[in-house]
């Protein structure tokens, strides 16, 4: 089953402008078929977990945090995404953090010490991110919106083939059998390329 989905997302839970209701009903609209809810572990409302429960929508939901990490160059944030066995992590918008290539590798060499980080984000607030989108970082990449407001809802997404099911959906992440808006769009104009010489 093919599916578009939203990996990262704030609301009023943190310091996101949507409730999750909103941010849900408007996702849905964009025709988007899952989204994570990663609010802030250090703003999170207590009734976080009950409230993404008592959702009403037909979008497959995640519940995430947004995990600050404190590491040898700094305080760095990392999505925890769970599935109903399987659980991802992602490093999160390398671009935030004035490191350079060499430094954003170390860094994320140093979390994966710690906690198993299962993908790279390749964006900023749901804009891409190309310097990141490198083999050098030996990790699948991740394209999110990081959406704090209704604007931010939608910019960038991935895309991926299997079922409908949790674990299916982080399974398939973690495998990197997955595509971002960015790189399909480039594929295709590589395929366009390929036909038109
Ligand atoms: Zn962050
Ligand atoms: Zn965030």
């Amino acid at each position: 089953m093919h599916l578009k989905g939203q990996l990262h997302i704030h609301t009023t839970c943190s310091d996101g402008k949507l409730t999750l209701q909103q941010a849900a009903d408007l996702y849905a609209s964009m025709g988007f078929d899952f989204i994570a809810f990663t609010d802030h572990d250090h703003l999170l409302k207590s009734r976080y977990r009950k409230a993404i429960g008592e959702i009403k929508t037909d979008l497959l939901v995640f519940i995430g945090i947004e995990l600050t990490v404190s590491t040898k160059l700094g305080y760095i944030h990392v999505n925890r995404i769970e599935g109903d066995h399987e659980v991802l992590h992602t490093f999160n918008h390398p671009g935030d953090y004035d490191f350079t290539i060499k430094q954003t590798i170390q860094c994320i060499d140093d979390v994966a010490r710690d906690i198993q980080i299962d993908a790279v984000e390749i964006t900023h607030n749901g804009f891409y991110t190309p310097e990141y989108d490198i083999e050098d970082i030996a990790y699948p990449k991740v394209a999110s919106d990081d959406s704090h407001t209704r604007l931010g809802c939608g910019r960038a997404w991935i895309e991926l083939d299997c079922a409908r099911n949790r674990d299916s959906i982080l399974r398939a992440i973690k495998e990197g059998n997955h595509s971002n808006c960015y790189t399909r769009g480039q594929a295709k104009a590589a395929a366009m390329a390929m036909v038109l010489a």
